[in-house]
């Protein structure tokens, strides 16, 4: 766990799923960025799909970043993907606050491609279809502009978005937009920073303290995207994730931003050095849930 401002904070691989190392990479050649990850048979590099839970404890809020992919899948669907749900994990982590899903106040939805939001909603027994909020007395936020995109995605992308989802938010009747660059932020402590490279709208939450933490969701999924090029083919405007990672590096070397991912199997989030204009991973920093129950 760690501190920033008045959050305690940690990362949840809350499940995992496969997708193409070369899709992830973009342009960078497979001989570069098979050094840094393990791929299947087919390719494929499992990563995590992370939650990140803030709790402000003096001031009752329970914060998700982000809720994985969820439960509601057809096994052909799952398999392609290579879909392992673990709300376990989650359930577990909350515990470990003195807290379950029904205390989680608010859901942060960076967007909403089907590994970042599934996990929002839940499944009624005996039924695929049938969805019923997994946090049921949180608020769910999203960009507007994103929430906008997903209804009538590009060609490119719309397979990443899956109206099984949407529909679920939306009927849990809980959703809230946000609007503007920045938007206001409803949170003491937290504001954020919109990222429109990887799809429009992207709302990237960054901690206030010293040396804030930035929850960088797809524009920086792992650690292995670091360097400035190394971004990924599912990217809209990739130009533009590149021209985003630079102002947040900037604010690594200025501010001592550290870097919380969404995707990386083994890190939470680092520390970032800047050094000859290049970022690399300075630390790893523990944000594992507390293994003991904290009182709450
Ligand atoms: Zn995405």
């Amino acid at each position: 766990m760690i501190r920033v401002g008045n959050y305690e904070i940690v990362s949840v691989a809350a499940g995992y799923d496969r997708l193409d190392g070369g899709a992830m990479f973009g342009v960078v050649p497979k001989i570069l960025w098979e050094k840094t990850q393990d791929v299947d048979e087919k390719n494929r590099m499992r990563m995590a799909l992370r939650v990140l839970v803030a709790r402000d404890r003096a001031a009752g809020r329970l914060i998700l970043t982000d809720a994985a992919a969820g439960s509601r899948w057809e096994k052909d669907e799952a398999d392609r993907f290579g879909i392992e749900d673990d709300p376990g994990a989650l359930d577990r982590a909350l515990a470990a606050f003195g807290c379950a899903p029904e205390d989680v106040t608010d859901v942060l939805l960076t967007h909403l491609h089907f590994d970042h939001c599934g996990g929002a909603v839940r499944a009624d027994a005996g039924s695929s279809d049938e969805a019923r909020p997994r946090f049921p007395n949180a608020t769910l936020w999203v960009h507007a502009l994103q929430w906008k995109h997903a209804a009538s995605p590009s060609v490119k992308d719309r397979a990443s978005y899956r109206a099984r989802d949407l529909r679920g938010i939306e009927n849990t009747g809980r959703l809230r937009l946000l609007e503007g660059d920045p938007p206001p932020s409803p949170f003491p402590g937290i504001r954020f920073l919109v990222s429109n490279g990887h799809t429009p709208g992207q709302l990237l939450p960054l901690f206030e303290d010293d040396r804030p933490l930035l929850f960088a969701s797809d524009m920086i999924p792992t650690a292995a995207h670091l360097p400035l090029p190394w971004v990924m083919a599912y990217d809209l405007h990739p130009m533009t994730t590149i021209e985003e990672k630079e102002r947040v590096f900037a604010m690594c070397r200025d501010r001592g931003l550290r870097i919380a991912f969404c995707h990386d199997l083994r890190a939470g989030a680092v520390s970032v050095a800047i050094e000859k204009g290049k970022p690399r991973v300075a630390e790893i920093l523990d944000t594992d849930p507390p293994r003991v129950s904290i009182e709450p």
